[in-house]
């Protein structure tokens, strides 16, 4: 685990304590927010314009890039799952919800440790069978993080920047989160 920036030591323990694969602490001066990825998730997802952790319901990137800039640091951190056939992508994405449990404890740590956090996760937020956005607020708001690259951020480029493996081996699936966190 690379720590360009360090984290309480306390913090440290605690993480321990949780399947995290890798981790790493950097400036939030660090995080690239690319228009170029904004134009991906308009043109290329399916889930563009369906769920409040996606664009355009997330804000313009510049937005994105004020609201992360209010902190000092990040922290990116990985965890794995092994699957029978990586490219079965119904056997790969069942292994998400896993991810999104472990972020939301990593979460409660940091706001434990540090007060408000913005975090950000795999893909489209799937808390509830069919979100509300457009017509109504979000009903967990808590439990929901952004989709990492809709906030123009590349994680493998940040976790190249960070030291961290993007690809763990065959048929091992490697998902990321983000979370901002020791505000200005
Ligand atoms: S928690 Fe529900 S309403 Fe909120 S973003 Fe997720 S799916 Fe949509």
């Amino acid at each position: 685990m690379q720590e360009l920036v360090q984290i309480r030591p306390e913090m440290e323990t605690a993480l321990q304590e949780l399947p995290i694969l890798q981790y790493a602490v950097l400036p939030v001066s660090e995080v690239a927010f690319e228009q170029r990825i904004r134009f991906v998730c308009e043109h290329e997802c399916p889930q563009y314009n369906t769920s409040w952790s996606c664009p355009p319901a997330v804000g313009t990137v510049e937005e994105c890039r004020e609201r992360c800039s209010a902190y000092t640091n990040c922290f990116l951190f990985s965890t794995i799952s092994e699957v029978r056939d990586i490219t079965d992508m119904e056997e790969t994405l069942g292994t998400r919800m896993e991810h999104e449990e472990i972020t939301r404890e990593v979460v409660k740590l940091f706001q434990a440790f540090y007060g408000e956090v913005i975090a950000l996760s795999t893909e489209s937020c799937a808390v509830c069978s069919k979100c509300t956005w457009p017509d109504a607020p979000c009903r967990n708001p808590d439990r929901m993080f952004p989709c990492v690259e809709s906030y123009g951020i590349v994680v493998s480029e940040l976790a190249e920047k960070a030291g961290m493996d993007f690809m763990n081996g065959q048929n091992i699936v490697t998902w990321f989160s983000v979370i901002f966190f020791d505000r200005k």
